[in-house]
């Protein structure tokens, strides 16, 4: 089949298109097969690419954690979907027998892994992957939105209302907008009633940001964003800060979060060592805390939200899958607003 993939991590150069990739088989009678229509990308596929400690790929490994598209055989134990219908895909892999997963906490699976970094990827004519991880696509929603949904939003879902608890009239402060999760923060927020800070370094990036609901946009090349929300909300700061940029944002992040602020990490692309005040953190009384994909009811939240209409993921670009690796440039450029898909059809 044809697929994006690497055989060895290191540069760009790796993104591989192939016609010869082994189509994958069922693994267990509750798995099932999915000829893919869309992919998408998120950061976690550059890391993917230039290799993370721990992580072991087998060539040629499949590149790909979102995905869409249309089931195309089941195991003989599945029954919530079957042949033909049109789903979209939860890429967080968990083995629903451990104690986190009997309690409903799929995302703290002790042998939790994600599609395209422990098991091949979507960036593939097919893929396959247990049934309880796709949930039909709403009507009215294209591939590549479907593709471009699961990760991004069910990460930022998770964060915002599941462990920050987001409420009505709250500040909520995203950083880095543009990348595919923070877009989700942004509009997650939104939904439940809170005002929203966003920042970015590229000033049209922070005016399609204040068109999607973005309160306050403040651009970190040009203003002390710490400084500025302080100086703007009467020192009293913001009551949530939601960072997935890691090293480079954490200070200002700190700098600006409010007496009894919670701060909501999921990532560090920028780095992940920091350095924290601890007086700062008790005094202030902070909830510091993380967050990693969602469980399989966050994930039917989602689907809902999707299914009414109020999360839509923005699209950046959609490339061809053969030209796969162009989409990969543009992701590590952070030069896109929404996400990057891939047409695999
Ligand atoms: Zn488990």
């Amino acid at each position: 089949m044809r697929a994006l993939t690497i055989s060895a991590h290191g540069g760009l150069d790796q993104v591989t298109f192939r016609d010869d990739v082994a189509m994958p088989e069922l693994g267990s009678p509750g798995d099932v097969r999915i000829r893919l229509a869309a992919g998408a990308l998120n950061h976690l596929d550059l890391f993917v690419v230039q290799g993370m400690p721990g992580l072991t790929i087998v060539p040629p490994w499949v590149l790909g954690g979102d995905g869409a598209g249309v089931i195309e055989s089941v195991g003989s134990e599945v029954t919530t979907v079957a042949p033909g219908d049109r789903v979209l895909i939860n890429p967080g892999i968990s083995c629903h027998a451990c104690d986190y997963c009997k309690a409903g906490e799929q995302s703290l699976c002790v042998k939790f892994g994600l599609l395209g970094e422990h098991r091949p990827g979507t960036f593939a004519e097919y893929v396959v992957v247990p049934a309880w991880n796709v949930r039909r696509i709403p009507a009215g929603i294209s591939d590549a939105v479907a593709a471009a949904f699961s990760l991004a939003t069910l990460t930022a879902w998770r964060m915002l209302v599941t462990r920050a608890k987001v409420q009505a009239g709250e500040q909520v402060l995203i950083q880095g907008i543009g990348g595919g999760v923070a877009l989700a923060a942004l509009q997650i927020a939104k939904l439940n009633g809170a005002h929203v800070w966003v920042t970015s370094g590229s000033d049209e990036k922070l005016a399609k940001a204040a068109a999607l609901g973005a309160d306050e946009t403040l651009n970190y090349r040009t203003v002390d964003v710490a400084r500025e929300i302080r100086g703007r909300t009467g020192k009293r700061g913001v009551d949530i800060v939601v960072d997935s940029v890691g090293a480079a944002t954490w200070a200002q992040s700190l700098g600006a979060l409010g007496k009894r602020g919670r701060l909501v990490s999921c990532g560090a692309t920028t780095g992940p060592i920091v350095e924290t005040d601890m007086r700062r953190m008790f005094w202030n009384q902070w909830t510091l805390m993380g967050s990693t994909m969602g469980t399989d009811a966050e994930f039917d939240a989602i689907v809902t939200e999707l299914s009414a209409g109020r999360l839509v993921p923005p699209v950046d670009a959609v490339f061809p899958l053969a030209e796969g690796r162009r989409a990969f440039e543009r992701l590590s450029e952070q030069s896109q607003f929404g996400k990057l898909v891939l047409s695999i059809g």
